[in-house]
């Protein structure tokens, strides 16, 4: 028995990559039992019956689950804004990092079309990225068309399982393409997987780069904060966390409560306040949800 992880499912088969290569695999009844449908990203223990078909015998427990795409245990979602074209926004920046913090997998900050910018739109956005980067996020900013700060990437992808997020129009499949020039994928294929609706099946593929894994289909395609509650928000801004102990009363949403350390921190420069602005906003949206049922 070998262990190895599904890179790809495909008309009822499963390919599994381990140490030797990629192993065509059928599902055997075991897991069925316990009605766990393998997943791309899956860690599974596999029957070898030659050196390129087998049988899944197990499915290892899953640290998390994307459900757009339909993959298992991601270790990292790099977040993929433009510099330039469309033009870069902190407000967007923020909500990506809520729901990628609040689903508990690594967010990595990447800023592309770097070459599209000026001398004063570059000193203007590496301030913002500067802040990010105080926050304790890996932030790069790069450039697909000159490979500018394309090698700084490639160490993040190394053994990990990575999901691109961003917009459609941002850079991820150039990005993809300029980290794997073997690859090739149209510019906007990868985009094109998204809002398709529930005609086309969506088949979601591990692709090998850098010495990992990424997905070839965006995730986080949905920027509401449906899952959140706004007591929990302040978590998902880890220099706001990071004070809030000290906020006089327990469970402070750091709005209207007096001797609020959230607050102090904004006032004395320690948080950026449009970071501020935007959590607030996020909790009005969150208060103003309608409950589900
Ligand atoms: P996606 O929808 O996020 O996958 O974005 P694409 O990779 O399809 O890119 C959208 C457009 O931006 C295309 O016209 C690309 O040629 C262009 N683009 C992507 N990356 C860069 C870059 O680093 N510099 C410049 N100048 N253009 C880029
Ligand atoms: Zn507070």
């Amino acid at each position: 028995m070998t262990e190895g992880k599904i890179v790809k499912a495909l008309s009822g088969f499963y390919y599994v990559l381990n140490e030797a290569g990629l192993v065509q695999c059928r599902g055997r009844g075991v897991f069925r039992k316990n009605k766990v449908t393998p997943l791309v990203g899956d860690y599974v223990i596999f029957q070898a019956e030659n050196d390129k078909e087998g049988y899944i015998m197990e499915v290892k427990p899953r640290k998390n689950e994307l459900i757009r795409p339909p993959i298992a245990n991601t270790d990292q979602a790099i977040l993929v804004f433009s510099a330039s074209e469309p033009e870069f926004s902190t407000m967007l920046l923020d909500r990506f990092l809520v729901i990628v913090e609040s689903s508990g997998i690594l967010p990595l900050i990447c800023v592309t079309k770097a070459d599209l910018l000026s001398s004063e739109k570059r000193s203007e956005i590496n301030g913002y990225l500067q802040d990010y980067r105080t926050i304790g996020y890996e932030v790069i900013l790069l450039s697909s068309k000159t490979e500018e700060g394309v090698d700084q990437l490639r160490p993040f992808l190394t053994g990990k399982t990575s999901v691109f997020a961003g917009q459609s129009g941002v850079g991820k499949s150039s990005l993809l393409n300029a980290l794997n020039p073997e690859l090739e994928l149209k510019t906007d294929e990868i985009s094109s997987h998204l809002g398709r609706g529930k005609h086309t099946t969506r088949h979601v593929e591990l692709i090998a780069v850098g010495g990992g894994l990424v997905a070839d289909t965006p995730g986080f395609s949905s920027l509401e904060f449906t899952e959140i509650e706004a007591e929990d928000l302040a978590e998902a801004f880890p220099e706001m966390s990071k004070v809030s102990e000290d906020c006089k009363f327990r469970g402070c949403l750091h709005v209207n409560e007096p001797k609020c350390a959230v607050k102090t921190a904004v006032e004395n420069g320690e948080i950026p306040p449009y970071r501020y602005e935007h959590y607030l906003q996020f909790i009005q949206e969150i208060k103003e949800r309608k409950p589900r049922y």
